[in-house]
Parts: C-alpha cells; sequence; structure tokens
C-alpha cells in the first residue's frame, strides 16, 4: 500500500522540528534557541496505531538568504505538492501573527486537508489559548505540546482520518527495487541509461510511473529488477518544478522504496561533504548499499589508484564500512556489466535470515573471546539472542540489563555477526532487551 505523506508547515520558532522529531520519535533533528536553524533531517518515517507515513519537515528544507515571507511561501507550496495531509502549526503563546495568516492564505488555495495545532500549549491552564485560532478558518485547532508530548495523539487522530484510501501500489515480493542517489551531475542519468541499455536487459516496459519517479521494470538472468529513477524525471521537464530543492525530497522517496540504493559518487571532482549527507540518509533507512564510483575513465585506472580511492572513500564512509565498491564509467560502459551482480548478492544478503541456534553459537563463541563489559562492579550478561527482521536484519539480544551494554560492545557483536553470516551490503541492528 502506498504510505500518505503529511508535511508540517508554520512560521519560524513554532516548534515544528521539535514536534517532527517527537512524531519520529528518535531526537534525530536540531532543536535551537536559535529561529531557523538547519535540521538533520526533514524527511522521515512515522507511525500512529497501526498506521505508517512519511513526515516532512518543511521548515528543514533549505532556502539560501530569501526573505521570510518568501521562504514561508515555497516551504507551504512543498507542503501542498508533496502531502496527503498537512499539519499547520502556530504558536500558542503568541496568538495569531500576520506570518501565520500568509500561510492560512497560501493553503486555502490548496484541496489539500488541514489540521491546525496549536504549539507550546505546555499545561491545561493555557488550553483556553486556542479558541482565537478558530478564526484561520482551518476548523477545530488542536492543543499540543511539542517539548511536553502532549495532545500529540488527538491530532495525530485527525491527521489520520484524512488519510485517502483505496491506496493501491503493490510491491512485488520477489522483484528488487534499486535507486540511484547522489549529488547532480555525479552521472545518475547516465548510469541508469547505460544499465537500461545493456544487451542482456529486457526491458518489459515502462510503467508504475509516480509523480516523484520513473519506475522501469527490467529482467536480467530470470531476477526481475526495477530501477526507481528520479533524476531523469528532471531531466524530462516532467515534474512541476525542475529546482534542485525538491530533488532531495524526491530522492528520499526514493529511498524508501528501495531494497538496494546505489550511491554514486564523482571520481573526477572527489568526495564532497554533500556526497556523504546523501549517503547518510540511505544508511540511515537501513537500505542495502552499494557504493559506484562514476567517471572512472577520467583518472588515471590502474589497480594502486584504484586501491588509493577505495582508502578515501573507507575514510570519508566509515558508517558505510559493510558497502561494497564498484568502479566504472557510465561514459564508456567498463565495467558497468558488474553492477547488477551487486545489486543481487547484497540484496540478499538484506533478506538473510539466521537459525536461532547458529546465532547463538556465534554470540556465545564472541563472549568467550572478549568477556562482556562491567559497570559499577556489574557485569553485562547474554541471555540469547534471535533475529526478529529481514531488510535490514535486525537482532534482539536479550540480557540482563540493557543499561550495560555499551556502543563499543554491540559493535563487535555486530562485527562478529558480520563475520560469521556475510552481511555485505547491508545495515544490521541490534537491540538489547532486558530479560531476567
Ligand atoms: P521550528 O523553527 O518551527 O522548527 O521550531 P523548533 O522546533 O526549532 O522550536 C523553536 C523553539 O520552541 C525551541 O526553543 C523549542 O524548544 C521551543 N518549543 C517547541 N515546542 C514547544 C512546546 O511545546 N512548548 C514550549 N514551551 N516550547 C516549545
Ligand atoms: P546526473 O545529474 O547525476 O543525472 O548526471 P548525468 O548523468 O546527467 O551526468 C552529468 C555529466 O557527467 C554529463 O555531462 C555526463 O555525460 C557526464 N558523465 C556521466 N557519467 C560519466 C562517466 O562515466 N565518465 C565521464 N567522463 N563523464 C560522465
Amino acid at each position: 500500500m502506498r504510505k500518505s505523506t503529511v508535511a508540517i508547515v508554520g512560521r519560524p520558532n513554532v516548534g515544528k522540528s521539535t514536534i517532527f522529531n517527537r512524531l519520529v520519535g528518535e531526537r534525530i533533528s536540531i532543536v535551537e534557541d536559535v529561529p531557523g536553524v538547519t535540521r538533520d533531517r526533514i524527511y522521515s518515517q512515522a507511525e500512529w496505531l497501526t498506521t505508517s507515513f512519511n513526515l516532512i519537515d518543511t521548515g528543514g528544507i533549505e532556502l539560501g538568504d530569501e526573505p521570510l515571507l518568501v521562504q514561508m511561501r515555497e516551504q507551504a507550496d512543498v507542503a501542498i505538492q508533496e502531502a496527503d495531509v498537512i499539519i499547520f502549526i502556530v504558536n500558542g503563546r503568541e496568538g495569531i501573527t500576520a506570518a501565520d495568516e500568509e500561510v492560512a492564505k497560501i493553503l486555502y488555495k490548496s484541496n489539500k486537508p488541514v489540521v491546525l495545532a496549536v504549539n507550546k500549549v505546555d499545561n491545561p491552564e493555557m488550553r483556553e489559548s486556542v479558541y482565537e485560532f478558530y478564526s484561520l478558518g482551518f476548523g477545530e485547532p488542536y492543543p499540543i505540546s511539542g517539548t511536553h508530548g502532549l495532545g500529540l495523539g488527538d491530532m495525530l487522530d485527525a491527521v489520520i482520518g484524512h488519510f485517502p484510501t483505496l491506496e493501491t501500489e503493490e510491491k512485488d515480493l520477489d522483484t528488487i527495487y534499486f535507486s540511484l542517489i547522489g549529488r547532480p551531475n555525479v552521472g545518475k542519468s547516465s548510469l541508469v541509461n547505460a544499465i537500461l541499455n545493456e544487451e542482456r536487459v529486457i526491458v518489459s516496459n515502462i510503467a508504475g510511473t509516480t509523480r516523484d519517479a520513473i519506475d522501469t521494470p527490467f529482467k536480467r538472468d530470470d531476477q526481475d529488477y526495477v530501477i526507481i529513477d528520479t533524476a531523469g524525471m528532471r531531466k524530462r521537464g516532467k515534474i512541476y518544478e525542475s529546482t534542485e530543492r525538491y530533488s532531495i525530497l524526491r530522492a528520499l522517496k526514493a529511498i524508501e522504496r528501495s531494497d538496494v540504493v546505489l550511491t554514486l559518487i564523482d571520481a573526477e571532482e572527489g568526495i564532497i561533504e554533500q556526497d556523504k549527507k546523501i549517503a547518510g540518509y540511505a544508511h540511515q533507512a537501513g537500505k542495502a548499499i552499494v557504493i559506484v564510483v562514476n567517471k572512472w575513465d577520467t583518472v588515471e585506472s590502474d589497480e594502486k589508484a584504484m586501491k588509493a580511492f577505495e582508502e578515501k572513500v573507507r575514510v570519508h564512509f566509515p558508517f558505510l564500512d559493510y558497502a561494497p565498491i564498484v568502479f566504472l564509467s557510465a561514459l564508456t560502459k567498463k565495467r558497468t556489466h558488474k553492477l547488477i551482480p551487486e545489486v543481487k548478492k547484497v540484496s540478499e544478503n538484506h533478506a538473510i535470515r539466521v537459525e536461532t541456534n547458529v546465532l547463538n553459537d556465534v554470540i556465545m563463541d564472541a563472549v568467550a573471546m572478549n568477556p562482556t563489559p562491567t559497570m559499577n562492579g556489574k557485569r553485562l550478561k547474554i541471555l540469547y539472542a534471535t533475529q526478529v527482521a529481514v531488510k535490514p536484519p535486525a537482532f534482539v539480544v536479550f540480557v540482563n540489563d540493557p543499561e550495560l551494554m555499551h556502543f563499543s560492545y554491540e559493535r563487535f557483536l555486530e562485527n562478529r555477526i558480520r563475520d560469521a553470516f556475510g552481511f555485505e551490503g547491508t545495515p544490521i541492528k541490534i537491540f538489547a532487551r532486558r530479560r531476567s
């Protein structure tokens, strides 16, 4: 089923990123007492009861130094374009401001459902303050407190009540969905074309095109694939806007629908900060990953150069130490044939399920090799472990006290599990749970 998308809008400092963090359930954005701070993350998945949805913090969409009003207008536009439901946040401590009215005016013109949330209502005595907001014309205002986590349930009930029903976009479980990410000009479109033009690839038909990407199914060696292409979309001018700021959002949606993400790096230009940020999204989303060093035709391409570049990649992307690296040229097609087998391999690793008894043998061997840590005289005891999910593989380790599970020990266990089962190309997750 296609997930619905919810966007948070509102003028700076009303608490958008605070609420975003609350709804996403982790502290992942930066909240500071400075209006307009940049966020780490603007897009994530959230859940309420049994419904999961995509959440966008439009306040985090970077627009350079345009005037405030222009920025707000742009952010509201993004919300209207991308979202099924919009949460409009105002500040209950300040009342209605001219900027709120400005946002409201833009939202009136869309046909998207809007849920009005009055934030910073930190205690019941303040609930009176919400009434003035009826005049914004979005029906009942929901009093909430982002910092205290109050009122969010009622607000979310209203949000989910507006979700469109009868959505269909079934994913075929036997098909490997993959996408290409990377900064502009890294060669995404060229590589998509190279892959699809390879002679052994038979493109069945161009189908399933969403507003954000073009999905092209193809078959190779009896395996079905779908390539999710967001870059070509922009070039074909089929989207509502061709500006870069929407491309991140589109890439994030593509990542979410993918099993495997190819992270492209430009060998000619080298690695820059933006590359790491983009790759970080794929890692956080728990997708299988292949690092692709493109434009390898432009550099001296002997073994030594390759080793040196590989080392550079490992230094710049320590969080992707599990991802294989493929050096190729989308232009000359050199080594592009190596890519699809790699996609298949990491996709299989992404879905590995290991047997509980074998897993526990590995864990117990690991503990024998490197004793568990102690804290305040108390030693971590590992009782047993079990795999609880695939894509990515996730493991629960039952222990006497989860507080005793240090990051470094968790990392050690992860490496032992990797050594034993070969999870090349996939992140794995480990959770410590109490069991007495
Ligand atoms: P944004 O610019 O709209 O994303 O706003 P932020 O999430 O960065 O929050 C702006 C400021 O308001 C921060 O100092 C937050 O701590 C504060 N804030 C957010 N939610 C609440 C709330 O429910 N109550 C109170 N008292 N302060 C809040
Ligand atoms: P995108 O913005 O990531 O989709 O990048 P494009 O596929 O449009 O490529 C950007 C530019 O890089 C174009 O001029 C391509 O011809 C060039 N390019 C792409 N792949 C290669 C490559 O492997 N080698 C060289 N030398 N140029 C490439």
